[in-house]
């Protein structure tokens, strides 16, 4: 198969028009294209006057060619198909167990049960359908229930989000390829796996996940949902045994795909195994009209059908040499409350798949590192993030409504007393209030000057009606569960995976720690089916 790199083209043109700039660069007719499908696309919008797609292209020909070496741009490419051979040879007499059908989870379960290791997922939050009830429950009276919410429940914390399924990771092994392919089978457009910001949109992950967890059952994997694994039990570092809130469950194979909120666990955990603290990054949702990000990315050619939402993406160093970034950037979305521990308020980020709201919001967050906890314990970042949620629980009103302020009056460190022309789309509702009240110092101080910054590179980043709402804590995990060389913590059988155990942030990564996990488990022990 040939690979065309940087086929640029206006943002009107029709598949035909793909068709004749393959041609043309390989010097061959339309007719001698017997393929051809798009690899990659993205848009190049730093001339706002003059935006256009940039394609990688593969195309298949009748006949062979010579590839000209003179255009870099062209180049011979082999298919690469991810495919895992079963080759472990220790017996395993029970079902391996996962706790969490997030995404780490739930293609963990997937490539074990395509392996004949019939895995049992145990989720302590609801199915989707039922969890959309709670979640609805929770932003329209602030009823919330600690066991199905934005962070817990089928699909695990992403499943209420903007499906936003980039990745920084380099994908070499092709699991990503792998786990945007199980998507689209599973109902998620297929352009997915060719441009360059893929998203699913809340609407659409929904049903996503519910038909990978059918495929799971039909591949002989077993859920067990509103059931919370509660201890673990190991003899010589080995371990034999798991207890949830109903049952107690024997195994040699837990892998923990716990997500990051999941606090009661990581302390049960932390008496067990060994755990250390990680930086994350806390901060506010800033909102803006979804218009005004279109016109700062795009120009006159804002709005236009085929160019869809405009996103952004920033990073300012400070002079106190703090990071500020902008994160999880959800283009025509709403922000969430998405508490999961009673008496704190915790913002977040969804869109449906069309983007299609008033307003773009995004987290804007600074670094924070052990240091900066008040504590030496391993657990010390969650209690630093428990007591900033708590106080944006008490100064919002104590009833789950999220402190909001004017950018302008948060420069001048006090409450707002009336919106611009933006309006918080936080659900359940918010109060206005000073922010510097319930985040440190160091952090209103660089949220200042980065969204000051962020303003010189999108006009109106930094306008004085810009709304912010606190706070954002759960960006990554705060913990990280050591995993040794062969991805098992110091009790062996016990695998961590995915962001809460600190080897993932995102969907993406998530899901590929999860294949991950699954390989080196079938790499060691030989699947059920073959026992006996
Ligand atoms: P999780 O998805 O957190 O799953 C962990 C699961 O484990 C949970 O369902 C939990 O209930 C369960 N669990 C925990 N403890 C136990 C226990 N003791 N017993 C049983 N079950 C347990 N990332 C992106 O890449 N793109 C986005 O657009 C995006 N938007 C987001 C929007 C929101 C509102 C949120 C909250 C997150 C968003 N993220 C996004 C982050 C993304 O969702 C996470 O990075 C990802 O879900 C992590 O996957 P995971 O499988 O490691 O853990």
């Amino acid at each position: 198969m040939i690979r065309i790199q940087q086929v640029k083209l206006p943002i009107e043109h029709s598949e035909d028009d793909l068709r004749d700039k393959a041609a043309e660069l390989l010097k061959v007719t339309k007719e001698q294209i017997k393929s051809l499908s798009i690899f990659r696309k993205s848009i190049d919008a730093r001339k706002k006057d003059d935006i256009m797609f940039i394609y990688a292209l593969d195309v298949e020909l009748y006949n062979d060619i010579k590839i000209s070496k003179r255009n870099n741009n062209i180049s011979v490419v082999e298919p690469f198909i991810y495919e895992i051979e079963v080759s472990g040879e220790k017996l395993i007499n029970k079902r391996p167990v996962i706790v969490g059908s997030g995404p780490a989870g739930l293609f963990c379960a997937l490539l074990l049960a395509e392996k004949g290791y019939n895995p049992i997922v145990i989720e302590r939050g609801k199915k989707v359908k039922d969890r959309i009830k709670d979640i609805e429950k929770f932003w329209k009276d602030g009823t919330l229930n600690e066991s199905s919410n934005i962070q817990f429940g089928e699909g695990g914390a992403g499943t209420f989000s903007d499906g936003k399924l980039n990745t920084l990771i380099k994908d070499r092994s092709k699991r990503g390829k792998r786990v945007l392919e199980e998507f689209v089978e599973a109902g998620a457009p297929s352009e997915i796996l060719y441009v360059n910001k893929p998203h699913i949109g809340t609407d659409l992950l929904r049903d996503v996940i519910v038909n990978i967890r059918k495929k799971v059952i039909d591949l002989g994997g077993t859920f067990r949902f509103e059931e919370c694994v509660t201890d673990i039990c190991a003899k010589d570092d080995n371990l034999y045994r798991i207890i949830t809130e109903n049952d107690i469950i024997d195994t040699d194979i837990l892998v923990l795909a716990i997500g990051h909120s999941a606090r009661d666990t990581f302390e049960m955990l932390n008496k067990k195994v060994k755990i250390e603290p990680k930086p994350f990054a806390i901060g506010v949702r800033i909102e803006h009209p979804q218009s005004m990000i279109d016109e700062g990315q795009y120009g006159e050619l804002a709005g236009h059908p085929n160019l869809g939402p405009a996103d952004y993406k920033f990073v300012h160093k400070c002079k106190n040499g703090r990071s500020v970034y902008s994160f999880c950037m959800c283009p025509g979305g709403m922000v969430t409350g998405s508490s999961s521990e009673k008496g704190g308020v915790v913002t977040n980020g969804m869109s449906f798949y069309d983007r299609d709201l008033e307003n773009a919001n995004s987290a804007v967050v600074v670094t924070v590192n052990p240091q900066d906890f008040g504590g030496d314990d391993a657990l010390a970042g969650i209690e630093f993030q428990r007591k900033l949620e708590q106080k944006a629980f008490e100064i919002g009103g104590c009833n789950y409504r999220a402190p909001v302020q004017l950018y302008k009056d948060f420069v001048d460190k006090k409450a707002s007393n009336s919106f611009g022309n933006i309006y918080p789309t936080y659900r359940p509702g918010s109060t206005f209030a000073n922010l510097w009240d319930c985040l440190p110092d160091f952090v209103c101080e660089s949220l200042v000057e980065g969204i000051s910054a962020f303003g010189t590179w999108l006009k109106g980043f930094d306008r004085p009606d810009s709304v912010l709402t606190g706070v954002e804590t759960r960006t990554s995990s705060p913990v990280r569960i050591v995993r040794e060389e062969d991805m098992q913590s110091n009790i062996k059988g016990i695998y961590p995976c995915g962001e809460g155990s600190g080897y993932a942030g995102g969907i993406m990564s998530a899901a590929i720690d999860g294949l991950k996990v699954a390989e080196f488990i079938i790499k060691t022990y030989k699947p059920m089916e073959k026992i006996n």
